[in-house]
């Protein structure tokens, strides 16, 4: 007998009474297959009703359950074909019209004399509608189920309707919650908080004797969830140890100190704690899998130079995984000015430029006596074509530029390489213990020394003329500024702004001072000519789109003007805002906006308020939940039925602690 059909929750709910295939596969939509997901389909929101609110006491806009019996009900043949179908229910305190648009077949379920419990929204007072609300008939006999108490309500798919879907989870509840297994329950006894077993969770969750009970259930369910994934993280992590042994990388130090002397500062104290956390991984017997968090400028390439010399001073190659031309030119830049002179060949591998044979300064200079190579490149690194020998470390620049499975691709260029990936957005602690929680975890939370502060202000279109002269007279004593516009062109919709169509307008208000162009569509010498000029100096201003964003590192430039910035993600504004406030002098983020919607505003003000990007972060996250906000990084991720991502953060720690203390004995 295979394990399903011995085990009554994981029998499929074809078998249950009063659930036939035809209906099981509509289940399926929903997730639904076995007993077992059925009752961990929780509620969507509950209804008293015992307590059903007085339609007299609702207000327009109000949102609430009303119940009474129906004293009217028709169909209205509208012009144009349309139809109306309305009922009037009568709850004693006065008459509630229930509408529904287009909808003639209605009319065949509620009849007048019928009880009914509609639930939706006031859209008018006289008289009191409500239009297309959710609205169930009472029938004789099933009152202890869906009435005179607080009633779940599930969401539902195409051919399953709420009431018999609350009464197969009634039957099911009664029959099988209390075959739920509980959690070892020696895990939650130390615990001081006070958890429900999981088959009272589950009764209470699904019909609670009060709503206060509920939030107490979801919790428990919740932290079942995360207990089960910290598990799998930990377990899938026992399984790589066991099997993968690291590659040697202890290092002697003949690269790393010579680096360190010549490179013109000292660590900051955050800096030499992660590069001690790295050092450390990558001498032990497991292969390193490290995220390193730092704000914008906090200094993570320089650490992340230190963790490539290592695995080149004992031997291995290193390949930098980087989002945009842009940050792999810079970085190519970067390392080529710190890593050559120490004789080490530095290449770059994009689309549009590959160095790997063309020999470079440091073969010219070192003749044959080879140091294995530092390779940086975009996308072009995870392609097929590439191939690098003896990969020790692999660097992925802004994480979350890319998914689960690039960053698996590339490391699958080597032989269970060295990991470190490194991300300037900080990661919201919810989703740094989940989604992250396969990696661990250092984080640069201290600023370089001798940075001028940076001043953020919101403004409106009008005030564009003072903006402008503020610029100017910036630039004239020798400051550089990034002027940002949401597109490349206008595409005719015309309210938001584009650098090719406001170049000379730039160009005009900036006069004398010359004005660079910089965007995703121009060929790569073009960029590269821009981004040297205003390196130079020679460019005073750059007109860009939001691809310098990431990772541009010009410490002269003091001024970042973004029109239209509401249209951008709080997350967008803060990298954007990280490329000035490099250098010594102050800085100044101009937020320009005109009419925006809620959202956008709110956006503008976490900006003004001046937040840490930590704290960003999280309203981030809450403002765009997290599918938008971790794209194609997200999958790998369970589907939590109980757990949310956004609030739970104290939940998923306790489970992350609960099972680590389980393991550890
Ligand atoms: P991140 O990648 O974290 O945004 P970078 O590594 O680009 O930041 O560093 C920003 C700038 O600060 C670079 O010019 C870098 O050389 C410089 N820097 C890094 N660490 C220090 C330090 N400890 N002291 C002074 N300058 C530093
Ligand atoms: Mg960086």
């Amino acid at each position: 007998m295979s394990e399903t059909e011995t085990d009554p929750l994981g029998q499929p709910v074809a078998a249950l009474a009063g659930v036939g295939g035809e209906r099981a596969s509509r289940l399926a939509k929903l997730g639904i297959r076995t007993v077992i997901d059925l009752l961990w389909h929780g509620p969507r929101r509950y209804e008293d009703r015992n307590q059903p609110h007085e339609a007299k006491a609702l207000a327009k806009g109000d949102t609430g359950t009303v119940a009474g019996p129906i004293v009217a009900a028709g169909v209205k043949r509208m012009r144009h074909g349309k139809s109306l179908f309305e009922f009037i229910l009568d709850d004693g305190t006065a008459r509630l019209h229930c509408r529904w648009w287009n909808m003639p077949y209605m009319e065949r379920y509620y009849k007048t004399g019928d009880f009914v419990h509609v639930h939706g929204k006031l859209t008018s007072e006289k008289p009191r509608t409500m239009d297309h609300p959710e609205a169930e008939v009472a029938e004789e006999g099933e009152e202890f189920i869906h009435l005179k108490r607080i009633v779940p309500v599930y969401r539902l798919t195409d051919g399953i309707k709420q009431r018999w879907l609350r009464a197969a989870m009634w039957r099911s509840v009664d029959q099988f919650a209390d075959l739920v297994p509980d959690t070892n329950p020696g895990l939650l006894a130390g615990d001081d908080s006070h958890w429900l077993r999981l088959p009272e969770a589950f009764k209470a969750v699904h019909f609670p004797d009060d709503l206060g009970q509920t939030e107490l259930a979801r919790e428990r369910l919740a932290l079942e969830e995360f207990i089960r994934f910290q598990r799998q993280i930990r377990e899938r992590r026992k399984i790589f140890q066991a099997k993968v042994k690291a590659l040697p990388c202890g290092g002697d130090d003949r690269l790393v100190t010579p680096f360190l002397d010549a490179l013109g500062f000292g660590f900051t104290g955050a800096q030499q704690r992660a590069w001690g956390d790295i050092a450390r991984d990558m001498a032990g017997s497991h292969p390193m899998r490290r995220l390193l968090q730092g704000d914008v400028g906090s200094g993570k390439t320089a650490v992340a130079a230190c963790a490539a010399l290592r695995a080149i001073e004992s031997g291995f190659s290193v390949v930098v995984l980087a989002p945009t031309e842009i940050l792999a030119e810079q970085h190519h830049r970067v390392f080529s000015r710190w890593l050559e002179p120490l004789g080490i060949p530095v290449y770059l591998h994009t689309g549009a430029r590959k160095t790997m044979g063309d020999p470079g300064q440091a073969e010219l200079n070192m003749g044959n006596s080879k140091l294995p190579p530092l390779v940086i490149g975009t996308h072009a690194l995870v392609e097929e074509k590439f191939a690098l020998e003896n990969i020790g470390l692999a660097i992925i620049d802004e994480q979350h530029k890319f998914g689960v499975e690039q960053r698996k691709k590339l490391v699958r260029k080597g032989q269970y390489p060295h990991v470190l990936v490194m991300t300037a957005t900080p990661i919201p602690r919810t989703l740094g213990l989940t989604v992250y929680g396969d990696l661990d975890c250092s984080v640069i939370d201290e600023m370089p020394p001798g940075r001028g502060q940076v001043h953020t202000h919101v403004r409106t279109p009008e005030s564009l003329p003072k903006v402008w002269g503020f610029i100017r007279d910036q630039l004239a004593a020798g400051r550089q500024a990034y002027i940002v516009y949401p597109r490349v062109d206008d595409e005719g919709g015309g309210s938001l702004k584009a650098v090719n169509q406001e170049l000379e307008n730039v160009r005009e208000q900036l006069a004398p001072h010359a004005v660079g162009l910089l965007h995703g569509r121009l060929k790569s010498a073009e960029k590269e000519e821009a981004v040297a000029g205003f390196l130079a100096g020679d460019i005073k201003a750059l007109l860009a789109t939001s691809v310098i964003e990431v990772g541009v590192d010009i410490s002269n430039a003091t001024i970042m003007l973004i029109e239209n910035a509401d249209r951008f993600g709080l997350a967008q504004l803060h990298q954007l805002r990280g490329r000035i406030g490099r250098g010594v002098h102050e800085s100044h983020c101009i937020l320009v906006a005109g009419e925006a919607t809620d959202e956008g505003r709110r956006r503008l003000d976490v900006m003004e308020r001046g937040v840490d990007g930590f704290a960003l972060a999280e309203e981030d996250l809450r403002q765009r939940g997290p599918g938008e906000l971790l794209g194609q990084a997200q999958s790998g991720l369970p589907d939590f039925k109980f757990g949310n991502l956004i609030d739970d953060w104290r939940l998923i720690q306790k489970a992350r602690d609960l099972v680590a203390r389980e393991l550890a004995v």
